[in-house]
């Protein structure tokens, strides 16, 4: 599962800022993910909780931030806002939009103790 990987790699941050901060726990996780990114919150979510047993963030709260995406319509010649990857330009309806942001997926910042 692709957010099997994801969640570990999220993990991999998380615990070399807390081991580098001397933490005794990871209390909160605040993650930002892009529109367009293709990440399932949901299967995320499941799997950070299943990655994290036993490790510094065992139980740490998981706040996810939805960044929206954004692509550059060819027809129109300008940025539109776009819900999700395969979405069609709002404007004329063409499905010549290259995403440009909202692809990313971040940790933005954790919360120790
Ligand atoms: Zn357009």
């Amino acid at each position: 599962m692709h957010e099997m990987s994801l969640a570990e790699g999220i993990l991999q941050v998380v615990e070399s800022t807390a081991r580098r901060e001397r933490a005794r726990r990871v209390t909160r996780v605040i993650l930002e993910i892009g529109a367009l990114a293709s990440v399932e919150i949901e299967a995320l979510r499941f799997c950070f909780d299943a990655v994290t047993r036993a490790s510094l963030a065992e139980r740490a709260a998981l706040e996810i931030i939805t960044l929206p995406g954004r692509g550059w319509c060819m027809p129109c010649g300008q940025e539109v806002t776009l819900a999700a990857l395969a979405d069609a330009c709002p404007h004329c309806g063409s499905f010549q939009v290259q995403p440009v942001v909202g692809m990313e997926m971040r940790v933005k910042e954790i919360e120790i103790e």
